[in-house]
């Protein structure tokens, strides 16, 4: 069998240990909330929480997917808390954050897709941290679409954020369930019930993509009005998951960088340990100063 590509220097961990660092976890372990930065290791642990910035996983750590490089189980979910939206709110508050992503598996169980149970927690986070910006990172909602935006509407985020995460070419082998145009459409009818709302996506690189497919998937998001971007290289959870194809260089995050500011992105992050919600504090506030 093929070896997998050697790590380069440039992808590594930084060291999480501060004081406030390890006060907001303990928050945590007392919340029994999930956060993506703890449960998926994430590298930029340290300086997310360091900027009070975390992203929260709603609705519990069962997935009715199966995305074969995620980390997430996936199976038959259990009922909703209803007592999530108060707790996570309670959790915010507790740790003082000041930018936060809420974001979910997905629920195809559910007559709505979750898109209530995100609307109850953005309104009581907002309730207990009126200064605090929200950013939700949904799934695709598929097959009740008017419904998750028309139910959005009664609480709604200052980012508004559904990741394509591949070129379409790579859609049945990375995310079965999905649906490449059906996500597009997702972000362009966001954005025209609400005009004000940034709207943003991500993809992962390295899953064997092609430059001139992830520059098409650039220019399919501007077609649908998307205006910020997140682009990091995909590392494999474990080797059980989708291998990694190949590590993409700094030189090409920032090409690619420059590619989607000449497309007219207005807020890009592109670097290998770039994540959806890396960063996700200081983008939007560039985003507002624009
Ligand atoms: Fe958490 Fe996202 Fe920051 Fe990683 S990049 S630590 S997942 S907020
Ligand atoms: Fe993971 Fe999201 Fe796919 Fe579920 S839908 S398996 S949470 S990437």
């Amino acid at each position: 069998t093929e070896r997998p590509p050697r790590k380069p220097a440039w992808i590594r961990a930084r060291a999480q240990g501060s004081p406030e660092v390890q006060r907001l976890k303990r928050v945590l372990r007392d919340s029994h909330l999930h956060t993506v930065c703890e449960e998926a290791a994430c590298p930029n642990l340290g300086e997310c929480f360091g900027h009070g910035t975390a992203t929260f996983i709603i609705m519990g750590d069962i997935c009715t997917r199966r995305c074969p490089f995620c980390d997430v189980a996936h199976g038959r979910p259990n009922p909703l808390d209803p007592e999530e939206p108060e707790n996570l709110a309670r959790t915010v508050q507790a740790m003082g954050l000041r930018y936060v992503v809420i974001t979910s598996v997905d629920r195809d169980d559910l007559r709505d897709g979750g898109a209530g149970h995100f609307v109850d927690c953005t309104v009581r986070t907002r309730a207990l941290s009126p200064d605090i910006r929200i950013e939700v990172l949904v799934p695709d909602f598929r097959g009740r679409m008017d419904l998750a935006l028309d139910t959005l509407e009664g609480g709604l985020p200052d980012v508004f954020n559904h990741n394509l995460e591949t070129v379409p070419r790579l859609y049945r082998q990375a995310r079965p369930g999905a649906d490449y145009a059906w996500s597009l459409e997702l972000l362009r009818a966001f954005k025209a019930r609400h005009p004000h709302i940034p709207t943003k996506s991500g993809l992962m690189l390295g899953l064997g993509e092609e430059m001139d497919e992830v520059e098409a998937t650039l220019k399919d998001l501007r077609d649908h009005d998307c205006e910020m971007l997140t682009l990091g290289q995909y590392l494999q959870p474990s080797r059980h998951h989708l291998p990694v194809s190949r590590f993409v260089t700094p030189e090409e995050f920032d090409h690619l960088a420059q590619v989607a500011y000449d497309l007219g992105f207005r807020q890009v992050a592109s670097g290998p340990m770039v994540r959806s919600s890396y960063h996700a504090d200081q983008q939007a506030a560039a985003f507002a100063q624009k």
